[in-house]
Order: C-alpha cells, then structure tokens, then sequence
C-alpha cells in the first residue's frame, strides 16, 4: 500500500498546456516537486499528482477548477499536508492546488469577535497577526495546519473541551464548486435560520464538494489568568474518575488530557521530562480571572486526591508550562520513538463522556490482545481518545493485527453510541467503516457528493466507500 505510483507525463503536459493557456498561471510538473504533494502523515499511501498549481485567490481557484472541470482531470487541495488518513493523496493523479499562497487575514474585529481569512492560512499565523488585539483563534490540532484544511476535516485540538471544534468555529465559507462557481454561505451573524445549512455541509468534507478559499471564523477573548499541571495515577480508572467528576461538577477546564502509561514514558523520554513516572498522567489548564481559576484548581485538586492521583502539580513558571504543554504537542513523534522505523495508524474513537471510561478501558484489554505496542492520548474532556497503533507496513501479519485493532476500536466506539472517528476525518483508511457508522444516511451523502460533482473530479477516492474494490482497499 505505499508503493509511489508515479505521475503521468501525457496527462501532465496537457493539463499544463491549458492551464497555463486559460489561467496565466504557473504549472509545476517535475515529478521532483511534485514528490511532496504524493500523501500527508500517518499511513503511508503515497501516489504523486500529475500536475500543482498554487492560486493566490477564489477567483484564480475558480479559473483552475473551470478548466480541470472540463478536462475530467481530478482535483485535491492540499493545504498543510497533516491530515492522517490518506486525505490528501491524489489516487488518481490529476491536479493538486496547493493553498499557500491563499494565506492572508482579510478582516478582523475584534469587537464584533470575528474574522475573515484565506483558506491557505497556518492557525499559528493567524494567532501571531492576532497577538495585540486581545482576541484568538482556539481551535488546535497538534501540527501547524492550515484554515481551510482544518475546515475540511471538522478538526480539533486540546482546547475543543471549552471553545468547541471547527464546526462551532466557523461562521461562513467562500467555495468554489466543482464546475468553478463561487458560492458564500452563512454570514457573520451569530444566528441565522434560513434554510439548508450549507456551512455544516462543507465543514468536514475533505475536499470532496468544493475548494474553500475563505473561512469567517469566530474568535475568542483572551483568558486574564491561565494556569495548568499535571497529576498522574497509578491506576487508569482512577484517571478517569477524576475525567468524569472534573466535568460533571462544571469546573470547565479549557484542557483536560489524559496519556496512558506507555505514552507517558514515550514522552518522559522524548521530552525529557525526567519527573514523570510510570503512571497515567492527567494534564490539565483552567482559564478565566485569577479568583474563579485558583477555585476551580483546588476543586481539580480535591477531586484528585480523593481518586488516589498524585497530588495534582501546578506549574508555577510559564517555562514549566510550555516545556510539558510542548511535549504533550509532541505526542505522535514520541510514540514513533518508540519503535524506529515504524508507522503510525491512528485510532480516534470519540464517546458519549458516560461511555468514555468503559471505552478505554475496554480498549486497553484489545491493546493487550494485539500484542502491540499502541500508546494512548486522549482530549478525554470531550470523550475523544487516540492510540497510535505502531506497525511495519513491510510486515502483513503485523499490518493486518494493526488494522485490526483500529477497526475493534472504532466498531467499539460505535457500540458504544460513539463515532469511529472524533476529528481526523475518513480519508481513505476509515471508509470502509462509513456503512457501519452511517446505515443509510450514507446513501444521502453519495446523492450530494452526485450533485455537487457529478463527474467526481473532487478529491476522489475519500471519505464516501468505493462502490467496487480500488487501489488502496
Ligand atoms: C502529530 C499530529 C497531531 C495531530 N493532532 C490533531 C488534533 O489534535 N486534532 C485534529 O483535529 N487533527 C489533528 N491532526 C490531524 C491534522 O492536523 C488535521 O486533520 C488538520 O485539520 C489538517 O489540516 P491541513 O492543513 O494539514 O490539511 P491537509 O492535510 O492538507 O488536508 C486535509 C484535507 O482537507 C482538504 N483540504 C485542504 N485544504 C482545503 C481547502 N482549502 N479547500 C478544500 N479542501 C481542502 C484536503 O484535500 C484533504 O482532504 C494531527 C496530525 C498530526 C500529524
């Protein structure tokens, strides 16, 4: 599954003849720069595009998709390149825009708590354009990905537990449609009740409808006071009683993330946090005025006391808080750390938070069973947990126990009342779990994909399941 399936050269000259010819813009086809473009992190699906072009804005964009419509020729946006699943691999070949360049803030009030950008955006750039202005942009997925990306797989991050995921974060998109039409939808009201929320429908579909080229966003006012730490647990359940008590009493931590033992010792190691233990760790932040914070801590504190935690360890320094809160960041290469060479298959059960104690646990007994070594983290404040199942792709028998822990975990996550899927989107890994997950609401997901781009020339080959068999099942 990761041979490198090369690029085209008849398919790359046309598209550059009339791209070039109708857009005035510059069309790379060196199969050297276009090895970059072949897939993004995690599983190893690699096919390189047979053309890229980098717009710099919706009018270029809609010029572009204009003329691969007409040529058949897929398209697949690549912004960040971060996405996990195989989303931005371009199964067929065809063309990929590349979304640099899109990557300016267009608007910002802070008044008013919004802000309009280019899909292209890095979220560090946009928080570092809005860093005087008293106001943010929170939703942070690990990696410096881009806007639109983070659009297109619902993303999330450890700060989702308190200000929400993309879907409660953007307020309206600029799309260009599959046959180069430029649509708007929502505004920047707060509210509106007319009619088929077309926002929703793009947010989180992976490229599949449309190129977004600018995102309204809602952002939020900085936190007077922020202050966070660590308590660690010698028995998981105990970890996740406090998980469960910390949200039911309404203590709103603006971060509450839970690391198993194995990924605690991966970050000791790789972070070189020499003070934590082999234990589950908790990290935690709370956010708001000095008083409210301080109270809200103790109450954190109490509640882990009572639950055998270690006393909960507040960092008393801003370095202390960017050393531990960075090497939390770091998780994912941590975990790879622990066996050179291999790969990373994600899991990302998200669960009623009711369910999520007997989710995990439940899933620590399918680790064991596996015989695998698949650390776990988790944004356990919004029920969301992931193990980084670590497998040889040059090994079937290994590769095939990883792909099957992932299923038993999603397929549980399901049983549970949950999703197979809390954040990283389908891509191509997690399609052949969307029957199960959808039943026949995905017969109505394939009658929009068959409206909006009736040829299909969307980053084809994600999210919806093959019909037939194809190359990466
Ligand atoms: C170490 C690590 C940690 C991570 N942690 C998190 C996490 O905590 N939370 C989380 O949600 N995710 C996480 N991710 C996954 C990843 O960062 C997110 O999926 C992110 O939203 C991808 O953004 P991107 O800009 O890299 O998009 P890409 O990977 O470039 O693209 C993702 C998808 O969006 C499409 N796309 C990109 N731009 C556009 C556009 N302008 N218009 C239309 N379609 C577009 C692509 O075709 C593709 O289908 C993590 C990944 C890694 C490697």
């Amino acid at each position: 599954m990761n041979a490198v399936t090369p690029a085209n050269s008849e398919i790359a000259d046309t598209l550059r003849d009339h791209l070039e010819r109708r857009t005035g813009l510059t069309v790379e086809t060196r199969p050297s720069a276009l090895e970059q473009y072949a897939g993004g992190e995690g599983m190893p699906y690699r096919r390189v595009p047979d053309a890229m072009v980098a717009p710099s804005n919706t009018q270029d964009v809609s010029a572009v998709v204009r003329v691969a419509a007409d040529l058949g020729a897929p398209v697949t946006c690549f912004g960040g390149g971060t996405s996990l699943e195989g989303q931005v691999v371009p199964v067929e070949g065809g063309l990929v825009i590349d979304t640099s360049r899109m990557s300016n803030v267009l608007e910002v009030s802070s008044e008013a708590l919004d802000c309009r950008v280019q899909g292209g955006i890095r979220r560090k750039n946009l928080n570092a354009y809005l860093r005087d202005t008293g106001v943010f942009f929170p939703v942070d997925p690990g990696p410096d990905a881009t806007i639109g990306g983070m659009v297109s797989t619902r993303a999330s991050g450890t700060n989702a537990v308190r200000y929400g995921t993309m879907k409660e974060n953007v307020l309206g998109l600029t799309v260009v449609l599959a046959d180069g039409t430029v649509i708007r939808t929502g505004s920047r009201a707060r509210k509106a009740s007319v009619g088929y929320d077309l926002t929703s429908l793009f947010v989180g579909s992976e490229g599949t409808l449309g190129v977004i080229t600018e995102v309204a966003l809602k952002l939020v006012p900085r936190p007077s006071s922020i202050a966070s730490g660590i308590c660690q647990f010698d028995k998981l359940d105990k970890a996740l009683a406090v998980v469960s008590q910390t949200l039911l009493l309404g203590l709103e931590p603006s971060r509450l993330e839970l690391l198993d033992e194995v990924q605690t010792v991966a970050c000791a190691a790789y972070s070189r946090l020499e003070e934590l233990r082999d234990a589950s760790t908790i990290f935690f932040e709370f956010a708001g005025n000095a008083d409210d914070v301080s109270r809200r801590i103790k109450a954190f504190r109490d509640i882990c006391a009572q639950n055998a935690g270690s006393e909960a360890r507040r960092f008393d320094t801003a370095e202390a808080h960017s050393r531990y809160w960075t090497a939390r960041e770091r998780c994912y290469e941590a975990a790879l750390s622990l066996a050179p060479g291999k790969k990373n298959m994600g899991t990302d059960a998200c669960v009623p938070l009711d369910r999520l104690a007997e989710c995990i646990l439940r899933t620590k007994e399918l680790i064991a069973a596996s015989g695998l070594i698949a650390p776990m983290v988790g944004h356990v404040g919004d029920g969301n947990f992931h193990l980084g199942i670590l497998f040889d792709p040059e090994d079937a028998e290994e590769s095939g126990r990883a792909e099957q822990l992932c299923r038993q975990v999603s397929l549980l996550a399901m049983e549970l009342g949950g999703v197979c899927s809390g954040e990283h989107g389908i891509g191509i890994h997690k399609r052949s779990l969307m029957d199960s997950q959808h039943g026949e609401a995905l017969a109505v997901m394939r009658t929009i994909k068959a409206a909006l781009d009736p040829a299909s020339i969307m980053n084809p080959g994600k999210l919806l399941p093959p019909e037939g068999t194809g190359q990466f099942d």
